[in-house]
């Protein structure tokens, strides 16, 4: 009897999560016949909820403790000045959640960059209409994100809060880091770029200098009539890599792809969002002729996105603050992958927390831009770290983050 409820907790939780029994982490699997269970560490049976430990009976529901879900408006300080095309700021906007369950605590983090047009007041207006507590086990994460992405259209970054604290939630009730779960190992990534901004060719040069032994490739911010300028002023200081992107800067195709020819001689080595999004058959005749793969930003936003962009972009970039999470992000970067297109991951200005749960789903993929919050002074989070110019996951459950101590989330 100890054995078949054991069994099936393990089960039932297992498969809602999208997993098989056999690939959970050691320490999972002690329900087994003929082990004993253990009464603390990260065994499942200790980690789910109260009603999975005392109530229930084989075959009985699965357990159930509810959920809540709070939320705190925060304001990350920019170390420099950010400038891409067409804008420039000092602070970036946030939303940080944390969603409670029997003693264990998901934290997630909405990023508002301006130009996308969510605010942190349009953020918690959303989060109050989340009504968590009709869903009678976190681990039915399908079912909770197909409400919560069914509340409202658009809001995609406070749908991204939702989907990130439960992910680390249910991460921390089964006792594993996403990235085991996804069957991932979380140090074959590619090397993250770090972004150099438009400025004058002196900032250009320091930012460049400063990078040197932290990266092996760097982003480079075009579009505009600085381009040259600027490449030649960081090919002044090193021969790294450098991937570019124009944020739509480039108007016109011919001029796009001279450009990239030139880009191509001086080691650039791909190119982001060069033309307006919605130009899709000039950007598909400049990714037949590139020379260089063309990746599509501001052109994708969603899983269904995909299919139309198929043999226009060479790939695209995932951001979680833009498909509303890491369930949605999953799923684009596998059909990317099954249509044949290549796949990057990038980010907001984020702190920790949404840089964590990026670097659990990222290994395998062609290009990385996570230096989110390698870009900020505040970082509230503990989590993934730049080793050798990749950002890596920690070894922690969930999205693998701590919040710090001084700052009460
Ligand atoms: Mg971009």
């Amino acid at each position: 009897m100890q054995y078949s409820r054991r069994h099936f907790i393990k089960t039932s939780a297992a498969l809602a999560t999208g997993l098989s029994v056999a690939s959970l982490p050691a320490g999972v699997n002690a329900g087994q016949k003929g082990m004993k269970p253990s009464s603390s560490g990260n065994s499942l049976s200790s980690l789910l909820p109260a009603g999975g430990k005392t109530g229930g009976k084989a075959g009985g529901k699965a357990p159930s403790a509810k959920m809540k879900l709070s939320w705190k408006a925060y304001d990350l300080a920019l170390k420099h000045t950010f400038t891409i095309s067409g804008f420039s700021r000092k602070s970036t906007p946030v939303v940080l959640t944390k969603i409670e369950c029997d003693g264990v605590t998901g934290y997630g983090e909405a990023s508002l960059p301006p130009y996308l047009g969510e605010t942190q007041a349009s953020v918690i207006e959303f989060l109050k209409k989340v009504d968590l507590s009709r869903f009678s086990t976190p681990m039915h994460m399908e079912d909770i994100l197909t409400y919560v992405d069914n509340i409202a259209i658009n809001n995609s970054a406070a749908k991204a809060s939702v989907d990130i604290a439960l992910h680390d939630l249910v991460g921390k009730m089964i006792g594993a880091p996403w990235h085991n779960m996804y069957g991932l190992d979380k140090t074959e990534v590619p090397d993250t770029t770090f972004t150099i901004g438009i400025d004058n060719d002196e900032v250009v040069k320091e930012k460049t200098r400063e990078a040197l032994g932290d990266f092996n490739i760097l982003k480079v911010k075009v579009g505009g009539p600085d381009d040259k300028r600027m490449i030649k002023a960081i090919r002044s200081v090193t021969d790294l890599p450098l991937a570019v992107d124009a944020n739509q800067g480039w108007k016109e195709r011919g001029e796009a792809l001279d450009m990239i020819h030139w880009l191509k001689e001086e080691g650039i080595v791909m190119v982001e969002q060069p033309m307006p999004k919605l130009k899709l058959d000039d950007i598909a005749w400049l990714t037949e002729e590139s020379p260089l793969p063309i990746f599509a930003d501001e052109s994708v936003q969603r899983l269904s996105d995909l299919h139309r962009l198929k043999g226009v972009f060479s790939g695209i970039n995932i951001k979680l603050m833009k498909c509303t999470g890491m369930r949605e992000a999953w799923k684009m970067r596998n059909l990317a992958e099954a249509l044949g297109m290549k796949v990057m991951m990038g980010c907001m200005t984020e702190t920790s927390c949404a840089i964590s749960a990026a670097a659990q789903l990222y290994s395998g993929m062609d290009f990385a831009d996570l230096d989110g919050a390698l870009l900020i002074a505040n970082d509230c989070f503990e989590g993934a770290t730049l080793q050798n110019g990749k950002i890596i996951a920690s070894d922690l459950p969930g999205i693998g983050v701590v919040p710090k101590k001084e700052t009460a989330i």
